[in-house]
């Protein structure tokens, strides 16, 4: 008995040893020394630019037909004479009439281009919800240090920092030795298809490949991630992919007063349930691990030991993403429905009851694997499964944080917010730079703002609006990368 405690007590203590060596080894991957980038010297008018560029209604509608495109052609002429210097010194080319490809040539051919970018349009105000904007939606009101309006986050600010960056640079004589294209889209907000979709195929119809493409994704939190209390630079270097599927019971209809023991919605709901059953796995793997790796040594002592010690306590790990919504789509593919379709009157049974239900793909997994999962965990002859295909997105190629060119990046978000953590990780939602992975490899989606849950809310949501001390910070942001990745 004494030898079995003996072995048990020195069995642990080997355990114990090992999980403070990997805790205590596990060495932070934020870079140090970064000097501080230059200050970019712009007037309060980049304010009022961004003002007058949310007063523009370049609004997306689900249904084409509303689409007021004398707003878009208004708000490119707003932009020429804006710039001056862009319109002189870059060559532009309108795609499809509204997206947007500039071309500032570098000077050395051989080296690959580099891509910023970001879309005009914008969502629509929620009808019913107008009067709960305090400033006007469309009015570009500046007050107390903010501007208000539609786009000011989503993501007219971009574009907007990003074209006052290369205004800025340009007027000061700088050129690039690598070609800087900046790509805008004009219907990101409905699919993207004719803007930065006909953008990429553009290019990728020239050969041309790109050392890097910049486009919209993650932000800057505030208020922390996961545990971590300071800000965190959230660089995308994947996206999920996208089905959604429909789902048919076969009943037999009839009169309501006989029903049979199964109907077509007693079915379909069993077929429902089955599946919420059914989960797709849990991953730490890919995208997740990388930012892992990132965020783990920053960590409180807890959790940076949970995470250095992935060999023995993922299962714990993955309970704590999992209690979060949030953290629960960054390692998994997710089940979501959203619509039930199913009879007509409240007395007669109906022969076919529907659902769709919307999944976001996590990378590893396939369309056609969810499709496959979905069929197995109904498994019913009665039930039949179909993709509604049309939006229909495989998820990303992960960017790799080791290229190059993310660490470029990192190195500026650094030298322009030397207190922020940064870290890789996977965005949930969709972004118009999935249509431009056959032209890069290394693929980022960031948006240099510093905001909080309650900012993040406000995009496609009521009182949208950005610190214009943010906003500067933008376009320093954007010339500090040009210049950094340019050269
Ligand atoms: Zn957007």
């Amino acid at each position: 008995m004494r030898k079995v405690l003996v072995g048990l007590g020195l069995a642990l203590l080997v355990v114990v040893s090992i999980l403070l060596w990997n805790t205590f080894t596990f060495e932070s991957r934020q870079l140090t020394d970064v000097p501080s980038a230059p200050p970019v010297a712009v007037s309060d008018s980049v304010i009022s630019h961004l003002s007058r560029a949310v007063r523009f209604r370049t609004v997306s509608y689900q249904d084409a037909s509303l689409t007021d495109s004398t707003q878009f052609q208004a708000f490119l002429s707003f932009l020429t004479t804006t710039y001056p210097n862009v319109h002189a010194k870059l060559s532009l080319e309108r795609i499809n009439n509204f997206g947007l490809l500039y071309q500032w040539k570098g000077s050395d051919a051989t080296l690959k281009p580099m891509l910023l970018m970001g879309h005009y349009d914008v969502v629509p105000v929620i009808q019913g919800t107008e009067r709960m904007w305090k400033k006007p939606p469309f009015a570009g009101v500046v007050e107390d240090g903010f501007i208000y309006g539609r786009g000011t986050l989503d993501d007219k600010s971009t574009v907007i920092g990003i074209l006052e960056a290369v205004e800025y640079l340009a007027s000061t004589g700088y050129k690039p030795t690598r070609t800087v294209y900046l790509a805008f889209g004009h219907d990101e907000e409905i699919s993207g298809r004719q803007g930065g979709k006909a953008i990429a195929t553009t290019l990728e119809k020239r050969g041309v490949q790109l050392e890097m493409v910049l486009d919209e994704g993650g932000t800057i939190k505030t208020d922390g991630v996961a545990g971590l209390k300071s800000s965190v630079a959230l660089v995308g270097i994947a996206e999920k992919g996208y089905t959604s599927l429909e789902i048919t019971a076969r009943g037999e209809g009839g009169h309501s007063s006989m029903p049979p023991h199964k109907t077509s919605i007693s079915i379909l709901a069993s077929a429902l349930n089955k599946l919420q059953q059914t989960p797709f796995e849990s991953s730490l793997k890919g995208t997740v691990g990388e930012m892992l790796k990132y965020l783990g040594p920053e960590m409180p002592f807890g959790q940076k030991l949970a995470i250095a010690n992935r060999w023995l306590l993922e299962p714990v790990l993955i309970n704590i993403f999992s209690a979060t919504n949030a953290g629960a789509a960054s390692i998994q593919t997710t089940i979501a429905p959203t619509i039930l379709k199913a009879g007509i009157k409240d007395n007669v049974l109906p022969i076919d009851a529907t659902a769709i239900i919307n999944f976001r793909i996590l990378p590893g997994d396939s369309v056609k694997g969810v499709l496959e999962h979905v069929r197995n965990a109904i498994d019913n002859p009665d039930v039949s499964v179909r993709t509604l295909g049309e939006f229909d997105t495989e998820p990303s190629p992960v960017s790799s944080p080791d290229a190059e060119a993310f660490q470029l990046l990192n190195r500026t978000i650094r030298s322009c917010y030397p207190d922020v953590v940064v870290t890789p990780y996977l965005v949930v939602g969709a972004t118009d730079a999935r249509y431009f992975r056959k032209v890069s490899n290394n693929i980022y989606r960031f948006t240099p703002y510093q905001l909080n849950d309650d900012d993040l809310n406000r995009v496609h949501g009521t009182n949208e609006r950005i610190e214009a001390t943010t906003f500067k910070e933008m376009i320093r942001f954007y010339a500090t990368l040009i210049r950094n990745v340019a050269r």
